[in-house]
């Protein structure tokens, strides 16, 4: 992979260099979205990316639950 090319921290799709947003949290973990969209999804929504079919991180059939 590019170092130009991170992978969206939601979505898993690639955002290139210049696009999308960085953010970097209190911690000094560094997120990348590619669009507003996901980091509302992670932010505000804290959805799991696992659940979304418009997301690479979708799991066909959905996640298995332990219970
Ligand atoms: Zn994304």
């Amino acid at each position: 992979m590019s170092l130009l090319v991170k992978p969206c921290s939601f979505c898993d799709r690639p955002v290139a260099k210049g696009t999308g947003t960085m953010f970097v949290k209190n911690d000094g973990t560094v997120l990348w979205f590619c669009s507003a969209k996901c980091k509302k999804n992670y932010m505000t929504l804290k959805r799991d990316p696992r659940k979304f079919k418009w997301t690479n991180k979708y799991v066909k059939g959905g996640i298995k639950q332990k219970k």
